[in-house]
């Protein structure tokens, strides 16, 4: 199976161009942080997040994300260990389901793609940019949050000019439909050409 990573900078607009390619040519898309997030309810993983962050990590059951972000990013040692629980599993999960899928092709969408490594294991990246002013726009008019809680996050991703070398194809995301018709050609490109080009 080709498997292909869109990933961009929080508000670029990645799930929206990944929603597209399935609505538009029905690629089957793998959400990577939604599925961390379920994986992390599963007891497997429940009890190892357990055993590094104790008890408070859950509360009813249910992972208590502000207590786990305030005790791992203030700790990086810890952030490392809890991406080693994670990450296998999201990767062992999205091997699984890759296999069954019938497209000519799958996209897992990601925000942290370049940043870990995980961009060795995709036959193509997409990178969806927008200018940093508009994605924190974007992300203010979409939730409940601040500009320093977006600047906090941006930081913790790479920048564009980081990525895009290491990006086969690249979206400027600022006029979606622009962004459908460049979506259109990297569709084209990516039925055209084989896995080992
Ligand atoms: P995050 O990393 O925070 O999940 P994202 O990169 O997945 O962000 P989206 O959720 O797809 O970004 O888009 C952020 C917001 O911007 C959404 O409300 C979406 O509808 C809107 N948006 C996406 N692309 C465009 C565009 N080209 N023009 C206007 N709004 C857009």
């Amino acid at each position: 199976m080709k498997i292909v990573g869109i990933t961009g900078g929080i508000g670029s607009g990645k799930t929206t161009i990944a929603r597209y390619f399935n609505e538009r040519f029905d690629i089957p898309v793998y959400y990577a942080d939604t599925e961390a997030k379920a994986l992390m309810q599963t007891d497997a993983l429940r009890n190892q997040i357990i055993n590094l962050l104790g008890d408070k990590a859950y509360e009813n059951n249910i992972l208590d994300r502000k207590y786990v972000a305030s005790k791992v990013f203030k700790d990086s040692k810890l952030l490392e260990q809890l991406n080693k629980i994670v990450h296998p599993a999201v990767k062992v999960h999205f091997e699984e389901w890759s296999v069954v899928q019938e497209a000519p092709y799958v996209l897992k969408e990601a925000a942290i793609l370049f940043e870990n490594g995980t961009h060795t294991s995709c036959d193509f990246v997409i990178l969806v940019t927008a200018p940093e002013d508009v994605r924190i726009q974007r992300v203010l008019d979409r939730d409940h949050t601040s500009v320093k809680e977006i600047k906090n996050r941006i930081d913790k991703q790479w920048d564009d000019f980081k990525k895009i070398p290491l990006a086969d194809f690249v979206i400027e995301n600022i006029d979606l439909e622009i962004s459908k018709k460049k979506v259109l050609e990297i569709h084209l490109q990516l039925l055209a050409t084989p896995l080992n080009t």
